[in-house]
């Protein structure tokens, strides 16, 4: 990336237009979901950050006061130093490209952490081509030398379910997973330390987390 120019965001369409014909439908309280994304929207809907503009909003803010002091700090889950872009970056609320040419802007402005914080973006770049190329890695190992290693693929085991909860006895990984559940995200470090925890120390298949995460993450 260091090498390559990366185009500057295109400008919103002026018109984006209506299909001819809406395909057919269903009315979303047919659903009859309603009661159940009720429950514990009071909790989330305080860390929920929503839209195009709120995400603009974000981006905003870090560049101005969090990404210089970024590389030094973005591994204390406590700090709140990273730039909780992640919802917005999935969602679609905010581009890469966006992103990558305010970290720029902040790294031509002499801000120490923003060469950092690019970095990061070509992770999430990586990982993304990693899936698209090699798409069966959403589903089977990598190496294929770890397919007869003897993994629980139990989610609902004693420890699966513990780990779940929020309740295996480690603070970390436990703070970890009530950080998910109130907040809809989890710090980098906390995700690495809770996977590590669920597939290395209780040798539950990588998948039960995956789909877990998969579940409860809002990004
Ligand atoms: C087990 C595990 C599960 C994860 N699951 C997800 C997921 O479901 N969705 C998701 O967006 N990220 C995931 N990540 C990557 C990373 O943890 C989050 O992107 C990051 O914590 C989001 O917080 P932030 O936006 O404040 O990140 P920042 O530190 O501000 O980073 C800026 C952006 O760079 C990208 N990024 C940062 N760290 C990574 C990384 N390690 N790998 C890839 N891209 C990264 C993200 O798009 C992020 O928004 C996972 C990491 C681990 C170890």
């Amino acid at each position: 990336m260091r090498d390559r120019d990366l185009p500057e965001p295109a400008p919103a369409p002026g018109l984006i237009p209506r299909p001819d014909f809406w395909p057919a439908s269903d009315e979303i309280e047919d659903w009859r979901m309603g009661a159940a994304l009720g429950r514990g929207a009071s909790v989330l809907a305080r860390h929920a950050s929503v839209g195009e503009e709120a995400a603009q909003g974000r981006l905003g803010a870090f560049a101005a006061q969090k990404i210089a002091d970024y590389a030094e700090r973005r591994d204390f889950p406590a700090a709140g130093a990273t730039s909780r872009l992640s919802e917005h970056l999935s969602w679609g609320e905010i581009s890469p490209r966006s992103c990558w040419h305010a970290g720029l802007r902040a790294m031509e402005a002499g801000k120490a952490g923003a060469e950092t914080f690019l970095k990061e973006l070509v992770w999430r770049e990586f990982a993304w081509h990693l899936l698209w190329h090699s798409s069966h890695i959403a589903e089977r190992n990598w190496r294929e030398g770890w397919d007869d290693f003897p993994w629980s693929t139990d989610g609902d085991s004693p420890e699966a379910t513990a780990w779940k909860r929020g309740r295996t006895g480690i603070p970390f990984v436990d703070a970890a997973m009530r950080e998910m559940y109130v907040t809809g995200t989890m710090h980098n470090r906390a995700r690495m330390v809770a996977a590590s925890w669920l597939t290395k120390n209780l040798m539950t298949h990588w998948r039960v987390g995956m789909d877990w995460f998969a579940d409860h993450l809002t990004d």
